[in-house]
């Protein structure tokens, strides 16, 4: 994915009361520290610099262009001086973009011997951003704030989560999720609002028959499965029975089709996400499942059972994580290991887990699978790479969205599990798997997830606010009975 489309607007603040001489030392400065955004590979989008804010018409419009244009993901506001904030209301009031304040100033150090009066005008951020906090705080404004020096490497690393979140907002603005099917019968939690959805987060959540797939998969040609099962074999280790002539191989060759066809559905309809459920699988031969994690290889989002909440977050993770190191996979927690001093979570599914957060070279196999009553599917097998991670859940409480987050260590499988042939994660979630797993019940969490090594809590804490939705984050610090007062201190927040 290139997420350097995305372009995120700089506006300085500053007045028309300090002279054409000021004035011209704010935009060359900004245009400095523009130059250093866009030269910082630390940086995933494009920072465009626009004409210093001076006065209410020109803020206005500015915030109007930026709702007006496509590559804008998010705006970032900065005062270089003092800049009064009732200038600032109307353009705020039409602001629909994301908003970053940057909370910085140009020079490091203050010039001990040199400082005098005309330093200290041009250069007040320190009061100049406060007035401008005090108004996004009394519009009650969704924000994010960063303090700190401009070239600071921690400062720029956390400018660039929230992009990469603005750049996974955006492209949900823009982007479908293909239901095939209903969702799993008599299943609350993937269940939910879909107008809500929309509205709240710009998914279009729309469900096409299964039907619609087993056509495109009934035209996929022989020699189309057999050019994708050769890169297969290039990518991945295969079961012996998968090679040439083996008995299994024919599995595969479907699961291929399957990703051809659904592919192309998911191209023609520009969806970034689809849910499958395999209570609908009329005219497909096995349940998708080497399919599904192939497709979520490639950046698509997915959920099993028609999730498609997970579907779409799983999609925005992966936007976020796109060009960093680690993986983002669907996840389902399944089975614990309470053995003192071990205690551990085993998450897997029954077949799709995307191999981005493998450790290793999976391996296709195929095996029956107990469930759905189709032929036995072809699916990857792997273990996930150890490493910090995060887990992350999207619910709907009726009255509106609740994120949940749980970050987790993921430990290496020391033991073989022979008779398990499903890609699989073992983690000890913080702050102890039973405090984590009573803090994410008390919350109403899902057992679906989206699991990430590349990503932080922060990154779905940028999103959740950028969107307007709860966020609940479950950590070293975490205490269920304190996390439960923090709820009921939510609902009276968000039925407001
Ligand atoms: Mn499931």
């Amino acid at each position: 994915m290139n997420l350097k489309k995305y372009e995120y607007w700089f506006i300085t603040g500053s007045q028309d009361l300090y002279g054409d001489e000021t004035l011209k030392q704010v935009a060359g400065n900004a245009k400095i520290m523009t130059d250093g955004f866009n030269n910082d590979a630390l940086l995933s989008g494009t920072v465009v610099l626009k004409p210093t804010a001076i006065t209410p018409n020109a803020i206005r419009g500015l915030f109007e262009s930026a709702n007006a244009s496509n590559n804008c993901a998010g705006i970032i506001t900065w005062m270089h001086t003092f800049s009064p904030s009732k200038m600032w209301i109307q353009g705020l009031s039409v602001n629909r973009k994301p908003l970053l304040h940057l909370h910085t100033q140009f020079n490091r150090d203050i010039p001990w011997s040199l400082i005098d009066m005309d330093f200290m005008n041009l250069n007040q951020s320190a009061h100049g951003d406060r007035e401008h906090g005090y108004i996004h705080a009394r519009m009650r404004l969704p924000r994010k704030v960063i303090a700190g020096f401009w070239q600071d490497k921690e400062l720029r690393r956390r400018m660039d989560v929230w992009m990469r979140s603005a750049a996974a907002r955006k492209d949900g603005m823009d982007s479908t999720v293909l239901r095939l099917g209903d969702n799993m019968r008599e299943v609350a939690v993937t269940e939910g609002d879909k107008v809500s959805a929309q509205i709240q987060l710009g998914w279009q959540v729309n469900t096409w028959g299964i039907g619609d797939l087993a056509a495109r998969y009934a035209k996929v040609g022989d020699s189309q499965a057999v050019k994708l099962a050769e890169e297969y074999a290039a990518l991945y280790e295969l079961a012996p029975e998968l090679k040439q002539d083996g008995k299994a191989r024919t599995a595969m060759l479907e699961q291929a089709k399957i990703e051809i066809a659904l592919k192309g559905m998911l191209e023609d309809e520009h969806a970034g996400a689809f849910t499958t459920t395999f209570q609908d699988l009329h005219g497909l031969p096995q349940l998708p499942g080497l399919a599904c994690q192939r497709l979520m290889e490639q950046g698509y989002g997915f959920g099993a059972e028609g999730d498609w909440k997970q579907s779409m977050l799983t999609r925005a993770a992966k936007v976020m994580a796109s060009g960093l190191k680690g993986g983002v996979s669907f996840m389902e927690d399944y089975t614990y290991h309470f053995e003192p001093g071990k205690e551990a979570a085993l998450g897997a599914h029954m077949l799709e887990v995307c191999p981005s957060i493998a450790d290793g070279k999976p391996r296709i196999e195929v095996h029956p699978l107990g469930i759905g009553g189709k032929a036995d599917p072809a699916r990857m097998v792997f273990d996930a790479a150890p490493g910090s991670a995060v887990l992350a859940t999207l619910i709907d409480l009726g009255n509106r969205f609740r994120m949940i987050v749980n970050e987790i260590e993921t430990v290496k499988i020391e033991n073989s599990m022979p008779k398990l042939p499903v890609a699989r994660a073992l983690w000890k979630p913080y702050p102890n798997l039973s405090d984590a797993a009573e803090a994410w019940i008390i919350c109403g969490g899902a057992h679906h997830s989206v699991y990430s090594t590349a990503l932080t809590a922060e990154h779905f804490r940028d999103w959740a606010e950028m969107s307007g939705i709860e966020f609940v984050l479950i950590d070293r610090d975490t205490k269920p009975a304190y996390l439960q007062d923090e709820l009921r201190r939510n609902d009276a927040y968000w039925s407001r």
